[in-house]
């Protein structure tokens, strides 16, 4: 159910292409007492200026630069020898350093070999437990024994200063030089484009950067960057069967910083794309811009290694300076690359400046997953693409594909012709949009118009063939014995013991009529459906997508319950294929598409959201089934249950604000088994607590909060910040546990912190004149101490009918409380309205 791109930023990518770069023999060959031969080779530092020099011959000379062997400085511990950015701090106690040689007068970095010490200590709630999470503390407590730093910032200064201050002299080393360049060679080109930036900006943001070898961690990256939303970031790369993941330990801003400024938004864009008969693309895109601030030369564009740009040009078709994984062929793109294309303007922006940027750029993004069943595999960046979520422009999209294949895309389709082998469509977006997408095959299709929209659906008539394959090869035992359970959507067919091969496009009316309901639905809550047209179509594999006015859906919610259970799927993963995922994809219409997130940190809203109206809208379809309890119980298993190769449950993974960094080498599908589940239990939270039992419409307020968040964050980004706003401008009395009309206590507990509180109860009655006082305690475990939450308890005396009592405000270990009823209980249960995520045990009567 992904639903948008890994927008990380782009020191990511860099440092991710770092540690791919650094992969092979960082360790051995810095190693103290590791003898490396290198035989013959002495690079003299390059003297350069930037002053005359263009992007590329600053930033080959950036790739040259090699270490000023003249430069070496030997440290001993009484030194002291220290740099400290944000709050970490680095120690270099004993070893060797030496500086790169200098590069128009300026050193930009340094390596050290020995013994240094990094420490650090985040002050953030979610950023401590997640250093405890990588690492078994709260904290940054590391020895390390070498370093590659590099820097625009006064780093070198600050080191010459307390060199002198310390009495070390430099000295010629010319073995140490020997032993380092080679991988000075290797990783400078991971910080080229970044230092390359500062030294083209009129206003440089100067960071600082160092790869440390962690005794116990191993590499490790440490960076300190202005031009980040966060400036600290520390994690590595690390492997976790046979994929590679970054762990980031933690990434946060320091207290009192300013956001960076976003220096160019794209206005509108004209892609005008080709689809060739191999299905490659032939593309060019012109992109609208204005420059947001003064002084910046470099714009960076996310477009797919996979695309190789054949020429950037201005509006007068003057070629304009760009940088796509850069010296690099396409075979180690696919390796080591990075989606990224960096663009240099000749004269630094002015702000409120408007010019167009012209890119030509082919490649093979659309991928055959047999029998005709083609995707498009580079899904978010198969143009190139300025900005996050929350940037919405126009669009204008030409297409050009194959005659026998059908294209849908994102936006208001004008036309479509067919010119020789080729058709021809031409769609413009009516709504801003934050992304384009288009989808392609051999497609059958039904369309249901009704007076305020068409629903096209598409799906293809064969099955993918490593889906075929599954389906072929399983054995008869896997045939369901009785008839599958009638009432479930998509037109399914009753098992048979011989069933033909299934086609996804069997499917196409019901699932049609089904997206309609859906959309009605969803209107009661979000407001009206945003667009004229929604494209809906099959995409092969496990996940969905949901663009603007476009559905990427899984071949498998296209298949009946028999041809998903020989397919393998167990009865949850049908029943989420059948009855949740194209209807949370659909939901995103409104929540991604409309009302967007720019950082990671609020990405979850948008899922949280999505996904609990998709419970809803099953529930209300099969209300006996009871949907939206069987889903909500199913998450808080998920989130107790030991997370596959880890020693903790899901729900101590991380908080709902890391988005995609959960997915780590220690939890690799983390943000599904998260996001999903507490975040709809988050917004399930909100609800019962904004309901109001017994009125004409006890969701009025919940109704209220998601209109006013779809209407008042529309095109732009929500944060939770923002979603705490709004709950707070809504919330009942009932709702203020810590007085103030605030709602932090909810947030901090449930969004920003993890683990989920356990509940048991003691109590004893006694008989008065005014009926039966029930007195008791309240057990919370599992939790900080300083949790609060809301507890129903229920009276019920044998009958099977719980009576409420009363909400008991658990506050710490152990709350008392009394309460008097008519009827004395034999038992009292705790939250049997699934109000509240917890778990509870089997409740104690004592003897009085
Ligand atoms: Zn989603």
């Amino acid at each position: 159910m992904a639903h948008f791109p890994i927008l990380f930023l782009l020191a990511f990518a860099l440092l991710a292409a770092l540690f791919r770069n650094a992969e092979c023999d960082y360790t051995s060959c810095m190693r103290p007492g590791v003898a490396l031969f290198v035989l013959g080779c002495v690079i003299a530092p390059p003297v350069s200026s930037a002053t005359d020099q263009s992007p590329h011959e600053l930033y080959d000379a950036l790739n040259a630069l090699r270490l000023d062997s003249a430069s070496t400085y030997q440290l001993a511990t009484a030194n002291r020898i220290e740099l400290r950015r944000g709050d970490v701090e680095i120690y270099f106690e004993e070893g060797k350093l030496a500086f790169l040689a200098p590069i128009d007068g300026r050193i930009t970095g340094f390596v050290f070999s020995g013994r240094g010490h990094a420490l650090a200590f985040p002050r953030d709630v979610v950023e401590k437990q997640q250093m405890a999470h990588f690492l078994g503390a709260p904290v940054l407590d590391q020895v390390f024994i070498t370093a590659y730093v590099r820097f625009t910032d006064d780093a070198a200064d600050d080191l010459l200063h307390q060199f002198q201050t310390a009495k070390l002299t430099p000295q010629s080393d010319t073995a140490f030089a020997s032993l380092s360049d080679p991988f000075v060679a290797q990783l400078n080109a991971s910080q080229s484009l970044r230092i390359l930036e500062n030294r083209l900006s009129q206003n440089p943001k100067p960071y600082f950067y160092a790869a440390l070898e962690g005794v116990e961690t191993g590499p490790f990256d440490f960076l300190f960057d202005p031009q980040r939303r966060e400036q600290v970031l520390l994690g590595q790369r690390r492997k976790s069967g046979n994929s590679m993941y970054y762990d980031v330990w933690a990434s946060y801003s320091v207290p009192g910083s300013i956001p960076p400024p976003v220096d160019f938004h794209a206005l509108d864009y004209a892609i005008d794309t080709t689809v060739l008969p191999d299905n490659s693309l032939n593309a060019t895109s012109a992109i609208h811009v204005r420059a947001e601030t003064s002084g910046e030369r470099v714009l960076t564009f996310q477009l797919s290694r996979a695309l190789h740009t054949e020429t950037v040009t201005d509006d007068q078709g003057k070629p304009l300076a760009y940088f796509q994984n850069e010296g690099m062929t396409l075979q180690e793109r696919s390796v080591r690359g990075n989606d990224y294309l960096q663009v240099v303007l000749p004269q630094p922006s002015k702000r409120g400046q408007e010019f167009t940027i012209h890119f030509h750029y082919r490649g093979s993004v659309i991928e055959n997953a047999g029998n005709g069943v083609l995707f498009v595999g580079a899904r978010e960046s198969w143009y190139p693409h300025l900005g996050d979520q929350a940037d919405f422009a126009s669009y204008d999209l030409t297409m050009r594909w194959p005659r026998h294949l059908k294209l849908v895309a994102t936006g208001a389709k004008l036309d479509e012709q067919i010119a020789g082998d080729f058709r021809a469509g031409h769609w413009r977006s009516d709504k801003p949009l934050s992304i384009s997408g288009f989808n392609l095959g051999e497609y059958a299709s039904n369309s249901i118009t009704t007076e305020s929209r068409t629903i096209d659906v598409y799906a293809n008539r064969q099955l993918e063939q490593a889906l075929s394959n599954r389906l072929d090869s399983a054995s008869p035992d896997l045939l369901p014995a009785i008839d599958i359970p009638l009432g479930i959507p998509g037109g399914r067919n009753r098992a048979a013991m011989h069933p033909p091969p299934p086609s996804p496009a069997d499917a196409l009316k019901q699932l049609g009529k089904d997206i309609d309901s859906s959309i009605r639905f969803y209107e009661g809550f979000s407001g009206p459906f945003p667009f004229r047209t929604l494209s809906v179509s099959q995409i092969p594999g496990s996940f969905g997508q949901g663009w603007p006015g476009l559905l990427y859906i899984s071949t498998f919610s296209f298949l009946s319950p028999e041809a998903q259970n020989r397919a393998g799927l167990s009865s949850t993963r049908q029943e989420a294929f059948t009855d949740i995922v194209p209807y949370h994809e659909v939901a995103h219409q409104w929540w991604g598409n409309i009302v967007g997130w720019s950082s990671y940190r609020d990405q979850w809203i948008d899922e949280a959201i999505a996904n609990y109206l998709a419970l809803l809208f099953a529930d209300s379809r099969k209300p006996s089934a009871h949907e939206l309890r069987v889903w909500l119980e199913r998450y808080r298993k998920q989130l107790e249950e030991k997370v596959p190769g880890s020693d903790i449950p899901a729900g101590e993974i991380g908080a709902l604000p890391l988005g995609n960094r959960l997915n780590s080498s220690k939890s690799p599908f983390g943000f599904e088994e998260v996001i999903y589940s507490k975040g709809s239990w988050i917004i399930h939270m909100l609800r019962e607590m904004l309901r109001q039992p017994g009125s004409k419409d006890p969701d009025a307020r919940f109704v209220t909060l998601l209109r006013t968040l779809s209407a008042k964050y529309a095109y732009r980004a929500l944060s939770t910040d923002d979603l705490q706003h709004e709950v707070e401008a809504i919330m009942t009395p009932a709702m203020d546990l810590e007085g103030g009309r605030s709602m932090e206590w909810f947030f901090e507990q449930w969004v920003r912190g993890t683990g989920i509180p356990r509940y048991r109860v003691e109590f004893s009655t006694h008989h008065t004149d005014k009926g039966e006082v029930v007195r008791g305690k309240l057990f919370q475990i599992g939790v900080p101490r300083s949790f609060i939450a809301s507890v129903p308890l229920y009276a019920n005396n044998g009958s099977g009918h719980n009576v409420y009592l009363g909400a008991v405000v658990a506050a710490g270990p152990e709350t008392s409380f009394h309460f008097t009823t008519q009827v004395p209980p034999h038992k009292l249960v705790i939250d049997p309205q699934m109000t509240l995520l917890c778990t509870t045990s089997q409740t104690e009567k004592t003897e009085e």
